[in-house]
């Protein structure tokens, strides 16, 4: 046995004395054209679902069945409220107090949403740092609003790589914030890069950007249940998410915003306003003037849809009796496994891009394939892994440590070896 088969033997052990291995019966795995369980590595794209999600929505299906209007206030888990019901689970996944967090939209509204009240442009402190590889949709979504000021696009900074480097060098974060302090509005960075995997440190930034006299964000859809985040600690600004990745709330789950507390009375900033962030004791007065409540709910605009919360709040309940210190715990585990099976496939083609710090990533990582062949991630794919192919030569994978097991990092690992050849 060569030492990548050794270690490959070592999965059964390391499954059996994982004190999460059973959470992996509450989700549904897709199957391979064997009909064998699939190595479903997406959990960073698109989450699997709970066993449970499906009672959750029936039960708000036969509510409305069997209740019509009168479901708002007297379903089992009354319309009215129910986003309140997620509210303290998804504010511990973050790291928030509950009049931190609320559910609502989807993640790029959330983002404008945050903007509008806190992208404050004031003479020459205007400009806004993202990253270069950023998710399309921040980019956008910071150019529109530098031209809904009426602002240059390049008030834009976007913080590259050093030559030859694929991933940013904290350092260089904390320069630029630095250099700019005069003209620096706003920091807006993931938490984890999507195509990277890249960890920042988010608590450094955010210092960082307070001492410059910027205002810090960040679109936590590649962080949210799947690193330990401490956004009230850390004197985050605000953050958006999407709940579909990591928190397995289906395609097009409802997203979720943070405002730290020190903002949650900041009745004066400016925002999109509807009745549904409108004070609760007289929402149903229907008065002509809007009075805001105090916190993150405040942000929201219409009455959420009640299907989608009740798909999330099956997989936050999961989440909740996993937590995430446990998560992260296996999650370390988990990537550094795959980390180390990587490195015995010996093939000078392969580059993991991801840093080999653990605590600047979180479970993805990145594998750069130089000069594969063309049909090597179909060939991949055939034998029954669903990663994610970015081009030019990147495969992605994310082991997640709610459903996946050392099995499945082995199964990848020895097709990949396989396949490579
Ligand atoms: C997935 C993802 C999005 C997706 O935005 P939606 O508004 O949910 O469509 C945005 N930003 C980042 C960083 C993402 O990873």
């Amino acid at each position: 046995m060569n030492n990548l088969d050794e270690k490959i033997h070592l999965a059964a052990s390391l499954d059996e004395s994982d004190p999460l291995r059973h959470f992996r019966e509450r989700f549904l795995i897709p199957k391979a054209a064997d009909g064998r369980e699939c190595v479903y590595f997406t959990g960073n794209s698109l989450g699997l679902q709970p066993r449970t999600t499906r009672a959750y929505i029936e039960a708000e299906l036969d509510d409305w069945a069997r209740l019509g209007v009168e479901g708002h206030l007297h379903a089992e888990h009354p319309w009215l409220p129910y986003h309140e019901f997620l509210t303290e689970k998804m504010a511990s996944v973050i790291g928030a107090r509950p009049i931190e967090a609320v559910v609502m939209n989807s993640l790029t509204v959330n983002l404008h949403l945050m903007l509008v009240s806190f992208y404050r442009p004031d003479g020459r402190r205007r400009k806004i740092i993202i990253e270069k590889g950023a998710f399309p949709s921040d980019r956008y979504a910071s150019l529109s609003h530098l031209q809904f000021h009426g602002i240059e696009p390049e008030a834009l900074i976007e913080l590259a790589p050093r030559e030859g480097e694929t991933t940013l060098r904290t350092d260089d974060i904390l320069r630029t914030i630095d250099e700019n302090a005069a003209e620096l509005a706003l920091v807006l960075l993931g938490g984890v890069n999507y195509y990277t995997g890249q960890a920042f440190d988010l608590a450094s930034i955010t210092t960082a950007g307070h001492n410059a006299g910027a205002v810090v964000g960040f679109d936590l859809a590649h962080a949210a249940g799947n690193l330990e985040l401490h956004l009230h600690d850390w004197q985050v600004d605000l953050a958006v998410w999407c709940s579909y990745k990591y928190l397995n709330a289906g395609p097009g789950g409802i997203a979720g915003a943070f405002v730290h507390e020190r903002h949650s009375r900041s009745f004066d900033l400016p925002r999109f306003a509807g009745w549904w962030g409108h004070d609760k004791e007289t929402r149903f007065l229907m008065g002509p003037n809007f009075s805001p409540l105090a916190g993150a709910e405040g942000w929201q605009i219409s009455n959420p849809p009640i299907f989608q919360l009740a798909a999330l709040r099956a997989s936050l309940d999961i989440f909740d009796e996993a937590g995430m210190p446990a998560l992260r715990r296996k999650s370390l585990k988990l990537t550094g496994y795959l980390e180390s099976l990587i490195a015995e496939i010996d093939d000078e083609r392969i580059e993991v891009i991801t840093p080999t710090d653990p605590d600047q990533r979180g479970c993805q990582l990145s594998i750069r394939v130089r000069d594969a062949e063309l049909d090597l991630f179909d060939r991949i794919s055939a034998s029954g892994v669903v990663a994610d192919w970015r081009e030019p030569d990147v495969i992605r994978v994310a082991p997640v440590p709610l459903y996946n097991s050392f099995d499945d990092v082995g199964r990848f690992a020895r097709i990949l070896s396989d396949l490579i050849r």
